[in-house]
């Protein structure tokens, strides 16, 4: 098929698809200010496309040689170092200054260039130009594979492998020149091969940023905006569907919070919220599931937890609270916490079941003077009026 190919069509073809590529990542770089090194990364894609478009008419001998062959390396060089900078801000949100540097490499080859004009003879050009490619290539794959563990999305594998195969096609074209018997490559065919990895590089790294959009939107839907916590849609979904027995589910309110808001504002009332979110978070196991549930109510859901262990960690929150040190204008700001425990014992048919015997059993600790953990009882064969009625209560 590519024999068909003459190389002006494959020329005009690769700068046509580096100014689409630049092109979406303007657009994306629009739509998605957040997303830094997209700006960089169409840089570096125009900079390919204009060091293509100078070859073009260079092979066309509509430039004089030595201009168009030491221009088409320095930029294609530049453009290199730009798409990795760009990729590496994209990829971590880095905005290290000294990544800047990369771009003394292109400087450098142009100065090297003017003082040896090894550029005017094409397989060292295109020798020189390729190694550079792939070094670059390979690191900005290296950036993208890297960053995985700080946020796991699944085009950083796709990414990562196109980066990948683009800087084993440089590396193919490298030995291509020096040893043409080993890997018999065509110029037409390697700047074919190059089109479709850099049009396989353009996509993954939109598909990249649309998985970022998504999972971004994802967080917002779950997380209460104010402490920072899951919402009441993120704990239930985090509930099991099935086989909850020996978990525990604790409902907890906070005490008199209105008469906080009234007396120290709502300001600290909002704060209130924020250091009680905070100090859960830190007094609980990996695995647990804390959310505030609504206004100043907050659930929490413990994994394989039996109901003393369950009131060990509730009274342990119960009394960090109750030793919270909060001002508001120099004055202390007094926080208590009431709950309600309730231990699956595989009697109940629904979450809903587990949550009114937590309720209940928040209402009788509230009942019972407040500042407390209240568990539910659960013996077998009564009904879940009756259930509730059966209380355990801790002061
Ligand atoms: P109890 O001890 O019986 O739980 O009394 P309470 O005052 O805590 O309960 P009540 O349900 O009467 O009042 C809850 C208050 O919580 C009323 C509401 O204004 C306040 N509240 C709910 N959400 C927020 C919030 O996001 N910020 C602030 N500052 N207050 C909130
Ligand atoms: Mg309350
Ligand atoms: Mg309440």
């Amino acid at each position: 098929m590519t024999a068909q190919l003459d190389l002006a069509t494959v020329l005009l073809l690769h700068k046509s698809s580096f100014l689409i590529g630049a092109l979406c990542f303007l657009y994306a770089r629009w739509q998605s200010p957040r997303d830094v090194g997209l700006g960089i990364l169409a840089t570096g894609f125009l900079f390919l496309a204009l060091a293509s478009t100078l070859a073009g008419y260079g092979e066309q001998k509509l430039l004089p040689r030595h201009l168009w062959t030491l221009s088409s390396f320095s930029l294609g060089i530049g453009g290199y170092a730009l798409f990795w900078i760009g990729v590496r801000r994209l990829s971590a949100g880095r905005r290290r200054k000294t990544d800047w540097l990369a771009l003394s490499v292109p400087f450098a080859g142009a100065l090297i260039g003017l003082a040896t004009h090894f550029h005017v003879v094409n397989t060292v050009r295109a020798g020189v130009f390729n190694a550079t490619a792939l070094v670059f290539l390979a690191a900005s794959a290296f950036a993208v594979a890297s960053d995985r563990a700080s946020e796991p999305l699944p085009a950083r594998a796709m990414l990562a492998a196109a980066m990948t195969v683009g800087a084993n096609l440089c590396l193919a074209v490298v030995i291509g020149l020096v040893k043409p018997d080993i890997i018999p490559i065509t110029t037409t065919y390697a700047f074919f091969l190059s089109i479709i990895c850099h049009f396989a590089i353009a996509l993954f790294t939109l598909v990249l940023v649309k998985e970022r959009a998504e999972a971004e939107l994802r967080r917002s839907a779950d997380t209460d905006a104010l402490t920072g916590a899951g919402n009441r849609r993120w704990f239930l979904a985090a509930l099991p569907k099935s086989n909850w027995t020996g978990d525990c589910l604790v409902v907890m309110d906070l005490d008199f919070f209105k008469r906080i808001n009234d007396r120290y504002g709502h300001h600290t009332g909002d704060q209130a919220l924020v250091t009680f979110a905070d100090l859960a978070r830190k007094n609980l196991r990996k695995g647990d599931c804390f959310a505030r549930l609504g206004g100043e109510e907050f659930g929490l859901y413990l994994p394989s937890t039996d109901e003393e262990q369950a009131r060990t960690i509730a009274e342990r929150l119960r009394i960090a609270v109750e030793d919270l040190r909060m001002t508001s204008n120099g004055e202390n700001v007094a926080l208590t916490v009431s709950m309600g425990l309730a231990a699956a014992d595989g009697a109940e048919r629904s979450w809903e079941e587990l949550f009114n015997r937590a309720d209940a059993a928040l209402y009788e600790a509230k009942r019972l003077g407040r500042n407390r953990v209240t568990s539910s009882g659960t013996p077998r064969g009564v009904s879940d009026v009756e259930r509730s009625v059966v209380l355990r209560t801790t002061a």
